[in-house]
């Protein structure tokens, strides 16, 4: 299939010379007269540019593979993986859940492979990718010789590309719940049922920051099934994790029991009406971590975004102690550097108190980012101390 050929616009290959991977419809002139899968891309003047993956209903027509013109065959997966792998080798996390292949930053567009222990789960996320399902799995198996690979293929970045969303087994057996090992802590993970591919592998680092600041109270607001609070539990006296998914807050006191710890508080409630009304009634934190899930979806809800993002902050500010420290965050991409720390800077002045920024926070390096994809630099953080 990867002979087939498709023409883009002058504009179309600079950007993708330029090192961004993706050429949108608009910038393709002659579509590939082919189902899914691996095409050669051309500009108008038969100059060449490379093989990429075609979708041919997506508004992402093609994904940038290789500048080479070669076969995109099982031994070019095999290769791409086996290179993802040995990255996260030489980055050894503290810990057996980590991201294995990280999609446009690994060089293996719209493909998410995270790791879980002995267990794999993944998503293939373009049409293009999914005509290469066998030797994906194939070249998956043999790189890391996993005893379960899940698809967590329910995601609705799926419909765009016509393709179904399902959760599947791929690979031997996978049960509902694993347990893994983050750091000092473990935690039980719902391959098939819980958020994204399970959890949240992208705050591992965060999270350990957390831990050696903990003390005293600590709360941790949209905690998931726990991760930070089980950090924070590590130090503090008391921990408290606000979510407003009851499952994900039982499955943190299994965590909490798991790991021997009797000082987590699971709370249900909107985190919004929480910190509002802590605030109003004068509560104190030594530390509060605030890790919402993405506000601004589109550029569209931007500005509403950052209005709740602010109203967090605030209220979490105000009831820092002295010396109190806020762990913040914001996982949307539209979300960039400045307007994240303008937003903080809003929210310091009208708390009225000093806030020193003590360091600048993202996604761990098991999902890097690359500079000429902004959509992938997506997390935002930032550790602050009250005055
Ligand atoms: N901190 C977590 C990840 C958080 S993901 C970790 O490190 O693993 C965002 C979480 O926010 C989800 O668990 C979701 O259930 C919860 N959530 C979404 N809206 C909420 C709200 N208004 N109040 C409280 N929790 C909310």
């Amino acid at each position: 299939m990867d002979n087939a050929r498709a023409v883009v616009t002058a504009r179309g290959a600079a950007r993708w010379r330029g090192g961004h991977p993706w050429i949108y419809r608009s910038d393709v002139r002659g579509a590939p007269d082919a189902p899914a899968g691996a095409v050669r891309v051309e500009e108008a003047n038969g100059r060449r540019v490379g093989m990429a993956l075609w979708s041919p209903t997506s508004q992402i027509s093609l994904r940038m593979l290789t500048r080479e013109q070669r076969s995109i065959d099982a031994a070019f997966w095999r290769e791409r993986i086996e290179r993802a792998v040995a990255y996260r080798a030489l980055l050894a996390p503290d810990a057996d859940a980590y991201r294995m292949v990280h999609a446009e930053a690994d060089g293996l567009p719209s493909l998410v492979v995270d790791r879980y222990g002995d267990y794999l789960s993944v998503q293939l996320l373009s049409a293009g990718l999914e005509a290469y399902r066998e030797e994906i799995l194939a070249a998956l198996v043999d790189a890391v010789r996993p005893k379960g690979v899940v698809a967590r293929n329910d995601v609705p970045v799926r419909a765009h590309e016509e393709l179904p969303r399902e959760v599947e087994v791929l690979h031997g057996e996978v049960p509902s719940v694993i347990e893994v090992r983050e750091g000092a802590v473990r935690y039980l993970v719902e391959l098939r049922e819980g958020q994204k591919t399970g959890a949240f592998l992208d705050q591992r680092e965060n999270r350990r920051l957390a831990a050696a600041l903990s003390r005293g109270r600590a709360l941790d607001c949209f905690s998931y099934h726990g991760s930070f609070a089980l950090h924070l539990a590590t130090g503090a006296r008391e921990v408290v994790a606000v979510d407003s998914s009851a499952p994900a807050l039982a499955r943190g006191q299994e965590n909490a029991r798991l790991n021997g710890f009797d000082n987590v508080r699971a709370l249900e409630a909107n985190a919004f009406d929480y910190l509002r009304a802590g605030d109003d009634a004068g509560e104190r934190w030594d530390v509060i971590v605030v890790d919402p899930p993405a506000f601004a979806k589109d550029r569209r809800s931007l500005d509403a975004a950052l209005r709740g993002y602010k109203e967090l902050n605030l209220r979490a500010m105000r009831m820092l102690e002295p010396g109190g420290h806020l762990l913040t965050f914001s996982c949307s991409h539209h979300v960039d550097d400045e307007s994240f720390v303008a937003m903080l800077t809003s929210a310091a002045t009208d708390s009225g108190r000093p806030m020193r920024l003590l360091r600048r926070l993202g996604q761990a390096p098991d999902h890097p980012a690359v500079l000429q994809i902004p959509e992938s630099s997506y997390l935002k953080g930032a550790l602050l101390e009250a005055a």
